[in-house]
């Protein structure tokens, strides 16, 4: 006797794709079968005749709102968006800020997502300026606790705002903080940009004509993305420390990370669904700069540059870099020194992923799973426990419906008041969503509750930090 068992689906697991049943048994998946083979009772069977059956989504990328940015959406409101769209695991940000560790910034995480979790989570510790070298000291027990993954920037992002002056980690300490992070185990994800150009960008942004929203492009130049990311490169090999860098949005950052990874060194790239399937002639719309997100939207090639590195293994996940805010927040701001930045698409993510890249590009299944989870999971150190279909996983699966078409519309969509996919054609889309054996999403039907998500302590594979694994 079983609790679940999902039958009939088409199924993407580690070894391949068929037509199997998936049993399910408290919170793990138990067997994956032929079809019928499985001499088991369940308490409950899903048809999934006709779909896709694939492991839960993991968003790696996710900024959630908390008493320090009451204008950002919280857990509870992303999360459930979250399991609409087929996401099942959410990793969102622990920021350490001047006077206080990364034991402050973790507490003040946990509080935001203990009991308000339609997924389950963990987060990243951010670096900010000025960490001490006691702060740099506490990478070690932070893996040892289940925190293995860690995230500088390399510039302040908009030096005109008094507000982005903590962000920027400098070459020295970066350079400090390698060494632990190299030394213990764990990982780090760069925002990177040149912040000498940036800086130098702004203040001739005014002189130049581009301080409207729609020139961010020429601000968050291409160049500052070459040069960052191979200044970024060079020392990592240098530190032989494992890299992830977050929002690739350039030609020329695609082509960095794949000579890196030519070179067999464990560096690894993210690009977002929004920066690969708008680009910054769209920030000339009305209130075009509701598509922004920092660094920013590029040229149209450079799209099409993004999707070739998703498809051809340059480029490992997919992610939305979700900062969640209503439409009024979102188009406040009008000028390249304030727009809003952040993307509420968490729940549009997978959907998109699919209709854009398996539909319309040929993307293989395998590859879809790829981007959209289980090079998450590894890449941060939960996996095989999530990102596969397998005896002995975690229940987190995902049912994607192939049929479902046409244009998105917000009816479709649980989070905030706008959304830029509005109008999107997809073709297909998540239906239901299953975490550790709990069914979230029956037929796009809310079934789960918040107090479902638990945190993910996560530990990387040494084969993912010595070399590009996925
Ligand atoms: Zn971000």
């Amino acid at each position: 006797m079983v609790d679940i068992i999902i039958q009939g689906g088409q199924v993407v697991t580690p070894g391949g794709v068929g037509n199997w049943d998936v049993a399910i048994d408290g919170e793990k998946i138990v067997a994956v079968a032929e079809p019928g083979s499985l001499a088991l009772e369940a308490d409950k069977r899903i048809d999934a005749g006709g779909k896709l059956v694939v492991p839960g989504g993991i968003e790696p990328h996710a900024h959630i709102g908390g008493p320090r940015q009451p204008e950002r959406s919280g857990a509870e409101p992303v999360s459930l968006a979250a399991v609409h769209g087929g996401t099942t695991t959410v990793l969102d940000f622990a920021t350490q800020v001047p006077g206080h560790d990364l034991h402050h910034a973790l507490g003040e995480a946990a509080e935001r997502w203990q009991g308000n979790a339609y997924t389950d989570y963990s987060y990243h510790p951010i670096f900010t300026r000025g960490a001490e070298d006691e702060v740099i000291g506490q990478i070690g027990e932070l893996v040892q606790d289940g925190y293995a993954s860690f995230k500088v920037f390399t510039t302040s992002i908009r030096p005109p705002s008094p507000q982005m002056q903590d962000n920027k980690t400098d070459f020295g300490r970066l350079s400090a903080i390698m060494d632990e992070v190299a030394e213990h185990g764990g990982i780090l994800m760069i925002h990177s940009e040149d912040d000498d150009m940036v800086s130098y960008n702004y203040d001739h942004a005014q002189g130049r004509g581009q301080w409207d929203w729609w020139n961010m492009h020429h601000i968050h130049s291409n160049l500052s993305e070459d040069v960052s990311f191979r200044r970024a490169i060079r020392l990592a090999e240098q530190k032989s420390c494992p890299i992830y860098f977050v929002h690739v949005s350039a030609d020329e950052g695609v082509e960095a990370v794949g000579e890196a990874r030519g070179r067999n060194l464990p560096v690894y790239g993210e690009t977002l669904h929004n920066y690969a399937c708008f680009n910054a002639e769209n920030y000339r719309e009305d209130n075009g700069m509701k598509y922004h997100t920092y660094p920013s939207l590029k040229s149209p090639g450079d799209a099409d540059s993004l999707w070739q590195g998703l498809l051809d293994g340059r480029l490992s996940t997919v992610a939305t870099d979700l900062v969640s805010t209503t439409w009024e927040e979102k188009i406040r701001f009008k000028t390249v020194a304030d727009v809003t930045g952040g993307h509420n698409g968490i729940e549009t993510r997978m959907g998109v992923a699919y209709s854009e890249g398996v539909v319309r590009r040929g993307m293989s299944l395998q590859r879809f799973v790829d981007i959209t989870s289980a090079n998450a999971a590894k890449i941060f150190g939960m996996y095989p426990r999530k990102g596969a279909i397998a005896a002995g996983s975690d229940a987190d699966i995902t049912i994607i419906d192939p049929n479902i078409k046409g244009p998105l519309s917000l009816d479709d969509l649980h989070l905030e008041d706008y959304s830029i996919w509005e109008g999107w054609p997809v073709e297909g889309w998540p239906v239901t969503t299953i975490l550790r054996g709990n069914i979230m999403v029956e037929d796009r039907n809310l079934s789960g509750s918040a107090s479902v998500g638990r945190l993910v302590r996560r530990k990387i594979d040494v084969e993912v930090l010595s070399k590009p694994v996925c």
